[in-house]
């Protein structure tokens, strides 16, 4: 099978499997209990801090392990946000982790403002600023978009918001760039920044929220107070080693000039069929997404699977509901966003395998009418 899914979930790394397994047989032992092999363990759950701040450029204390970025996203809201007045900025290009958690607080009462996005998938940058004021006291951005690959620019936000309202607070939902551009956080100035293991060959289970220091988040859970207190509960140790050697796999192995090969030559027979690019500029280039106008994608998807070719349909996660908001906010048409596709890549996708998949794709859509 070639699997075009990768923006949904990722098969995980042989040495992701190989440290899960090794944390399931051998180094099983409770992280807080004060043992030698206990204590070993929790070392281990340090190292994986240590390895996910340095591709964050953070410092370690400033990582919490959770159970993925809809964790973190649904934390940073819940408590970031409690007992503030003022208003609250998103975009329209969030995923559902965001977007609903955003309308949960607009059903509480909290005033919502959503930023529009370009026709080519970006924030509308002008229209962020008239949306922000003194008011505003929490902006969460999409750093890259799950549906498009496209790319905000998530420094130029935190400085705008910042000047305008020094102490907004501000996130971005980071999954689908992390270990694939530049995710320093430092340097964009975030106060949060959500991630999550399976999008590059961890395990299901396993993210990480990271709160620059001295911002304050309520804890998550309270009990014996693992993760500094603020998230208790024995901790994932297989998912936590799982994720820092995802993340090394990554740092050696993601080719970004390989990765762009692939995206360039897809984007070009899909073009050449008459397929129209959603977003093309300024992307991440794991992530294509594309409308085969009048054809149904679902149908589509369906065909290709029993061809072993595996693409997606957009946000997994919002599959259910097929008008796409994110496309719609892009103003793409509703026949476009029928017959739209995703196609997304890893760091151990191989030009041929997608070249040929391609091929297929364009003459099933065919086959069905495009
Ligand atoms: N944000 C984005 C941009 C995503 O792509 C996803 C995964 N679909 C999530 C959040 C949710 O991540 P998780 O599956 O780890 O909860």
């Amino acid at each position: 099978m070639i699997y075009l899914d990768n923006a949904a979930t990722t098969k995980a790394h042989d040495c992701v499997v190989s440290a899960v397994a090794k944390v399931l047989s051998e180094d099983y032992f409770n992280p807080s209990a004060l043992y030698l092999h206990g204590t070993n363990v929790k070392t281990q759950i340090e190292q994986a801090r240590e390895t996910i701040a340095t591709q964050l450029k953070v410092n370690a204390n400033e990582i919490y392990f959770t159970s993925g970025a809809t964790e973190s996203n649904t934390w940073v809201f819940n408590s970031a946000i409690k007992n503030k007045k003022g208003n609250v900025v998103i975009s329209a290009g969030e995923h559902a982790s965001v977007f609903n958690n955003a309308v949960n607080l607009k059903s509480k009462g909290v005033e919502v403002r959503i930023c529009p996005l370009t026709n080519d998938g970006r924030i509308d940058f002008n229209a962020l600023k008239n949306l922000v004021d003194n008011n505003t006291t929490f902006v969460s951005v999409i750093h890259c978009s799950n549906e498009t690959g496209v790319i905000n620019d998530i420094a130029q936000v935190v400085a705008y918001v910042k000047s305008v309202s020094p102490n907004c607070l501000v996130h971005s939902d980071g999954v689908q760039a992390f270990c694939k551009i530049d995710t320093d956080c430092k340097n964009m100035g975030v106060d949060f920044y959500s991630i999550s293991g399976h999008k590059i060959g961890a395990i299901k289970g396993i993210g990480a929220l990271y709160v620059k220091k001295p911002v304050k988040i309520a804890p998550l859970i309270i009990g014996g107070g693992q993760e500094s207190g603020m998230r208790s509960g024995t901790e994932n140790v297989a998912g936590i080693i799982g994720f820092k050697t995802a993340v090394e796999y990554y740092a050696k192995n993601y080719d970004i000039n390989k990765v762009s090969i692939i995206h360039k030559k897809v984007v070009d027979l899909l073009k050449s069929c008459g397929a129209v690019i959603n977003g093309e500029d300024n992307n991440s280039k794991a992530i294509i997404s594309a409308s085969f106008s009048g054809i149904r994608a679902e149908v589509l998807q369906h065909v290709l699977c029993d061809c072993g070719v595996c693409i997606g349909l957009g946000s997994a996660c919002s599959s259910k509901e097929r008008n796409n908001r994110v496309l719609s906010a892009m103003n793409v048409g509703e026949k476009a966003i029928l017959g739209s596709i995703r196609i997304s890549f890893d760091v151990n996708s191989v030009l041929d395998d997608v070249v040929n998949a391609t091929k297929i794709i364009i003459n099933k859509a065919r086959e069905l009418g495009f």
